[in-house]
C-alpha cells in the first residue's frame, strides 16, 4: 500500500544538505554584516537587513520595552483579542508613509500576500509576473480568479494577454516591486500605463523596496516619481524594517474588506508586540536616516562593478540583491563552498528553485557592511572563481568607476 510519507526531497537538496557547512538551514549567528559559523567569523552576505536595522540599539530597545509592557505574545488573532493599540499605531503610520488611506498589519509578509486571495474572485483575471514571490503565486492559486502569468518583466507579453482578456472582467496586475532573486526592478511606468489603459488594478509587493528605494524610502512608486501608480501595496518588516511582520496598504474600503475576509490574517495569531514595536522604531529611522539608503547603494555599485570586472554575470541587478549566475547546481554548490572558505557566507539558489542550469549565488548587502567587508567579498569571489575556472585567471585589477548614480544603472537594467 502506498504511504503518504513516502516522499523525498530532490537529490539536489540531499547533496547540498550533506556534511559540513551548507547553504540551506545552516545555523549562523549574524549581526551587523558579520556572522559566526562554528566559531569562525565570516562576512554575512545572505541577510536581507538592507538598512542594517535588525541590530540597531533603538530597534532592539523598542522591542524589549514592548515585551516588558505587553509580554511576548498576544496569543490571539488580530480579529479576536490580538490587536494592541500598537498594531493600530503601526497601521496608521504605514498608511501615511505609503500615501494610502489604510493599512492592515499581518504576522508575516507571506501572510500579507496570502491575504490578497479574497480579492481574486470567480470571473476575475489576475496577470502575474512569472518571477513573482511564492507567496503571491500561492495567493493567486488559492483564489477563484483566472490566472494569466506573463514572462518576467515582458511588457509586450503582458499587453498581449491584457488585450486578449474579456474587457468587462475585473482585472489585477500583480508584481514584485524589486525582484528578490535577480535584484531587478519592475517596470512600473509601463505597468501603470497598461493598468490604466486596460482598467486593471496594480498590486505591488514592496517586500524588498519599501524602506530601500526612493528618496524617502517609500519604494518603487517614489523611485519612479509615480506616487499614484500603485493601487495596493503589500510589504514585509523582515527586510528593511529589521523585524518580522507584513502589511497591506491601499484604499480604506479594500483594507476593511480584507480585515474580515483574509484567512491568513483572521485565523493566525497577531504580530507579537516586540515585532510591532521594532517595526515602528525602524520606520522612524527609515524616515530620518536617508543616508542608510545612500550607503547601501554606494556599496552595491562597488560590488556590481567589481564582480562584472572580474568577469561574473550578475544579470540586471542594480540593487543590494546581487545574483551571481554560475550554471549547474553542482558547480554552484562548489562555488558556494569556495566562497565560504574565503570567509563570505552567501545564499545559493539551485534548480528546481530556478530553471535547470541557471543556479546562482545571491549576495545581499547591508548599509552596515564596511568598505573592508566589500573588499573581502570581491576578493573571495575573485579567488574562488579563479580556482574553479569560472573567470579569467588574470582579470583586470582596477575596477571601472561605478556609474555616477543609480538611475544610469536602472536605465541599463530596464531591458
Ligand atoms: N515577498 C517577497 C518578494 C519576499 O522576498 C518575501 C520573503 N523573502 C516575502 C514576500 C515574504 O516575507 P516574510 O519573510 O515577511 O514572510
Amino acid at each position: 500500500m502506498a504511504d503518504i510519507f513516502a516522499k523525498q526531497v530532490s537529490p539536489v537538496i540531499r547533496v547540498i544538505t550533506g556534511a559540513g557547512p551548507r547553504p540551506l538551514y545552516q545555523a549562523v549567528e549574524a549581526r551587523d554584516g558579520e556572522a559566526s559559523l562554528d566559531g569562525v567569523r565570516v562576512v554575512m552576505a545572505a541577510c536581507n537587513d538592507y538598512l542594517g536595522l535588525a541590530g540597531d540599539p533603538r530597534v532592539a530597545a523598542a522591542a524589549s520595552q514592548a515585551i516588558a509592557r505587553y509580554g511576548a505574545s498576544c496569543s490571539g488573532s488580530r480579529l479576536i483579542g490580538g490587536t494592541l493599540p500598537l498594531h493600530e499605531e503601526l497601521e496608521a503610520r504605514l498608511a501615511t508613509f505609503l500615501g494610502c488611506e489604510a493599512a492592515l498589519v499581518t504576522t508575516t509578509g507571506f501572510q500579507a500576500n496570502l491575504a490578497l486571495t479574497p480579492l481574486f474572485g470567480r470571473g476575475d483575471i489576475v496577470f502575474s509576473d512569472m518571477s513573482n514571490h511564492a507567496s503571491l503565486v500561492d495567493a493567486i492559486r488559492a483564489g477563484w480568479a483566472d490566472r494569466r502569468p506573463y514572462r518576467h518583466s515582458d511588457m509586450e507579453h503582458l499587453e498581449h494577454k491584457l488585450a486578449a482578456a474579456d474587457p468587462d472582467a475585473a482585472k489585477a496586475i500583480v508584481t514584485d516591486g524589486l525582484f528578490s532573486v535577480e535584484g531587478d526592478l519592475c517596470r512600473l511606468p509601463e505597468l501603470a500605463e497598461l493598468a490604466r489603459r486596460f482598467e486593471a488594478r496594480l498590486v505591488v509587493d514592496g517586500a524588498h523596496d519599501i524602506g530601500l528605494l526612493g528618496a524617502g524610502g517609500r519604494g518603487v512608486a517614489e523611485h519612479f516619481s509615480l506616487p499614484n501608480a500603485v493601487d495596493l501595496y503589500t510589504g514585509t518588516f523582515s527586510k528593511c524594517f529589521g523585524s518580522v511582520g507584513g502589511v497591506i496598504a491601499g484604499p480604506a474600503a479594500v483594507i476593511q474588506f480584507l480585515r474580515y475576509t483574509a484567512r491568513s490574517a483572521i485565523f493566525s495569531a497577531s504580530l507579537p508586540p516586540a515585532s510591532v514595536a521594532a517595526a515602528i522604531a525602524a520606520l522612524d529611522i527609515i524616515v530620518s536616516e536617508p543616508e542608510r539608503r545612500t550607503r547601501v547603494f554606494e556599496l552595491s555599485r562597488r560590488v556590481h562593478c567589481g564582480l562584472r570586472t572580474l568577469g561574473f554575470d550578475i544579470g540586471g541587478s542594480f540593487s543590494p540583491i546581487v545574483p551571481v549566475h554560475i550554471g549547474g547546481n553542482d558547480l554552484c554548490g562548489r562555488m558556494w563552498q569556495e566562497v565560504l572558505q574565503e570567509g563570505v557566507f552567501t545564499s545559493m539558489f539551485g534548480a528546481p528553485a530556478v530553471p535547470e542550469g541557471q543556479a546562482l549565488i545571491r549576495l545581499s548587502l547591508q548599509a552596515t557592511h564596511t568598505d573592508e567587508h566589500i573588499t573581502h567579498i570581491l576578493d573571495a569571489f575573485a579567488a574562488a572563481g579563479r580556482r574553479l575556472g569560472l573567470i579569467p585567471a588574470a582579470a583586470p585589477l582596477a575596477s571601472p568607476r561605478p556609474p555616477a548614480d543609480t538611475d544610469e544603472v536602472v536605465a541599463a537594467s530596464a531591458r
